[in-house]
């Protein structure tokens, strides 16, 4: 069963870019205004320089990769991956392009992939330092796990951290393949990618990040991980914590970065069976409110006693802009957050709301029985 009443909570850090990777802005070249623009956060002005400089030079690899860059950041991985591998094909020695390669499937939670392209930029350049570090961290985390066979459809990467459990691993596959249903339904949004589960069985298992509270038995670093202590009791509440990750994997493919935690969280939420009659519970028990610019950031650094009433904040704070807009408008504003507008411009183009008319719309909706 899963850990304690408080490891009922998700906690998921935005997997906004985990995996920084330096690429040296050429200084001049039919594209130098596109990394201007990239660097400065224009990221939408960049991706229409470099669309129009790779029509006019589709084997410039400077070219290829810095629409590759771009293309990451606004969650167009497909794209970012297809003018990587194009850069490669032109110049294999070209280890930025094998990073940014790697990197991209590391964010997909695809250490298996990540660690073929590392190997084989190592071929070419066996000192690079930061190849081989990407290669050895690969390495280590992959060798604390278990891939679980059979994947059901093959959309679902399964692996133990610890000891398997053939009938947990039947409830992960069968539990994600629900949630792709029914998220994959919601948002209109298939996932190009496989996703990832890491079930950790070992009770010395570390915490991927370093700023997992104690509350939190669930992730989302590009993986979904959840801790669980085998047979599973509770396979609804399993499986509401499974959907919940799953959702940030797909969230992440509409808007890898730049969106509040407020939002990711709460769209989450909003997307777990019986997310949002929850929310409204959980809400009205805790009894207070949050200052919105509270939950910007991680919860992970809030006080456990809040963590609840953050999330139910949260996801009755996306059900607004739902109920309001659609549920396509609110990916639109995801996207328009990841390329660099502000909150308070995205919400309005997209929800008709400014941020306090916003704020003022969720307190009615409170005293809406
Ligand atoms: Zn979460």
């Amino acid at each position: 069963m899963l850990l304690g009443a408080a490891a009922l909570l998700a906690l998921c850090p935005v997997p906004a870019l985990a995996q920084s990777v330096s690429v040296v802005m050429p200084a001049s070249g039919p594209a130098a205004d596109a990394w201007t623009a990239l660097e400065a956060g224009r990221l939408r002005e960049a991706e229409q320089i470099f669309a129009r400089a790779l029509a006019a030079g589709p084997d410039d690899t400077a070219v290829l990769l810095g629409s590759a860059v771009v293309a990451r950041r606004l969650g167009q991985g497909t794209n970012a991956r297809q003018w990587l591998i194009r850069a490669l094909q032109i110049d294999p020695s070209l280890s930025a392009a094998s990073m940014l390669l790697a990197a991209l499937s590391r964010e997909a939670g695809d250490l298996e992939t990540a660690l073929r392209v590392y190997e084989a930029a190592l071929v070419r350049a066996p000192d690079h330092r930061e190849l081989k570090a990407g290669a050895e961290a690969c390495r280590t985390e992959l060798a604390r796990l278990t891939r679980w066979p059979g994947d059901l459809g093959g959309e679902t990467r399964l692996f133990f951290e610890g000891p398997v459990d053939e009938a947990t691993a039947r409830l992960a596959l069968e539990s994600a393949a629900r949630a792709r249903d029914r998220i994959g339904a919601a948002l209109g949004v298939t996932l190009a990618d496989r996703v990832t589960v890491v079930l950790v069985t070992s009770p010395s298992s570390p915490a991927p990040v370093a700023a997992v509270p104690a509350w939190s038995t669930s992730q989302f670093d590009g993986r979904v991980r959840m801790q669980v202590r085998p047979p599973v009791k509770d396979r609804a509440e399993f499986e509401r914590m499974l959907t919940h990750e799953y959702a940030h994997a797909v969230l992440r493919t509409v808007a890898p970065g730049g969106v509040p935690t407020w939002l990711n969280e709460g769209f989450a939420t909003w997307l777990e069976p019986g997310g949002l009659t929850r929310a409204g519970r959980d809400l009205r028990a805790a009894g207070v409110l949050l200052p919105w610019p509270r939950l910007q950031e991680s919860f992970a650094s809030l006080p456990p006693e809040a963590v609840t009433a953050a999330y139910a904040q949260s996801a009755l704070g996306v059900a607004v802009m739902i109920t309001r807009a659609g549920i396509p408008a609110v990916l639109a504003m995801m996207r328009d957050l990841a390329a660099g507008e502000t909150l308070d411009g995205a919400l309005r183009s997209r929800i008709g709301l400014s941020v306090e008319e916003f704020q003022r719309e969720f307190l009615a909706s409170l005293r809406v029985p």
